[in-house]
């Protein structure tokens, strides 16, 4: 990891921009090529320089390539070391935010991973690109100066994404669509906000505000703790993390793969279900038996708007309106923070942030 500092200004405030890749880093062997590229080959700094984005007005930026990747590859110990990094930084009282490059492919896994293990005061902003910055048009450069622009609003605070002008937040957003460079949608609870010229206009309270909880309805099938969390997350190795799988409720569905999984010593399933979290009688049978194997299971709904609404007559929990990737997350996290993990997958993690910059985290 290669870390330096940018001063454009003589600013009291930082700003810290961490590379992992993707799209927006990628270059094409031919200007124009928009599909035929290699994700993560430009460095982090570079694309800062060529977006014009040192001039980060009132704020020092400090960059840290912490990976080059396509995200379609993302990681668990990637997400450890990201969990790592951010915690570092958000512990200092100079660092006013966080900006993250990465990947549209998995993005909304990570910035929902992100949300969950740290529910920042501050914001860190993921942004991404659909083009490569060898396109003719590149859209890189705008997103990731708007995605300065929000970092550097007052009051900002979650984890959120900006992408075409449009601001989301971490639990809504959703890549759906793979060619257009407007590829994510907030769904029915809608954009946190846009950027128009360089400015944040909000839609809907910052995540993680008292207004924002009021809208959420309930935590879910589950109870995390953010600070237990975060120390699991990052003491844990990755091997030992619980395992769990999606599996697709779908016409002609069968047990099969459920039962393979569970003699794999799955911990935890997904069901992507249809319409209001139904699912095909003989998976049913199936995930049932893994309930009864010790299994936690949950049922998401594969449609892309709406959430499954509990009935009398359920026999799985439900995911409290996330999607079945996020509830995926949710339920691994929930599981490590109960302790469950991977017999034999060891238990060195990271080595700790000290206790009193976690502190000084959370009393912000
Ligand atoms: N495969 C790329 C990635 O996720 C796609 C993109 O960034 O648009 O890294």
């Amino acid at each position: 990891m290669n870390t330096s500092s940018l001063t454009p200004t003589a600013a009291s405030r930082r700003i810290v921009v961490l590379g992992t890749g993707g799209t927006i880093s990628g270059r094409a062997s031919q200007q124009g090529d928009n599909i035929g590229y290699t994700a993560g080959e430009v460095g982090v700094a570079q694309l800062l320089e060529s977006a014009g984005a040192l001039q980060a007005g009132a704020h020092t930026l400090v960059v840290e390539q912490v990976a080059q990747i396509d995200s379609k590859d993302m990681s668990l110990a990637l997400w450890q070391q990201l969990a790592a990094r951010c915690t570092h930084w958000l512990a200092q009282d100079d660092v006013a935010a966080i900006v993250i490059t990465h990947g549209t492919d998995t993005l909304e896994e990570t910035a929902f991973f992100l949300h969950t293990v740290l529910q920042p005061r501050k914001p860190v902003v993921l942004t991404c690109a659909m083009r490569p910055s060898s396109a003719l048009v590149p859209d890189g450069p705008q997103n990731l100066l708007d995605a300065m622009a929000v970092a550097g609003t007052a009051g900002a605070q979650g984890v959120l994404v900006v992408c075409a002008g449009k601001v989301h937040a971490a639990r809504d957003v959703q890549k759906v669509h793979s060619y257009q460079l407007d590829a994510f949608s907030s769904g029915i609870p809608g954009l946190l906000g846009v950027v128009e010229e360089g400015r944040l206009r909000r839609l809907r309270p910052w995540p993680g505000s008292a207004e924002d909880r009021a809208l959420q309805n309930g935590a879910g099938p589950w109870d995390l703790t953010q600070e237990a969390l975060l120390c699991r997350v990052l003491h844990t190795a990755v091997a030992a993390w619980p395992r769990v799988e999606v599996v697709l409720s779908h016409a002609g569905a069968s047990g099969l793969l459920v039962d393979a999984l569970v003699a794999q010593g799955v911990q935890g399933l997904v069901v992507s279900a249809t319409g209001n979290g139904t699912v095909h009688s003989e998976l049913q049978v199936a995930l049932l038996r893994a309930t009864a194997a010790g299994v936690r299971v949950l049922r998401a709904t594969r449609c892309t708007f709406g959430q499954v609404l509990p009935t009398a007559v359920d026999t799985l929990p439900d995911s409290a309106g996330l999607q079945p990737l996020k509830a995926r997350i949710a339920l691994m996290l929930a599981l490590l923070q109960e302790g469950v993990s991977v017999p034999g997958g060891g238990v060195g993690g990271l080595s700790a942030p000290d206790s009193s910059s976690m502190a000084s985290r959370r009393s912000e």
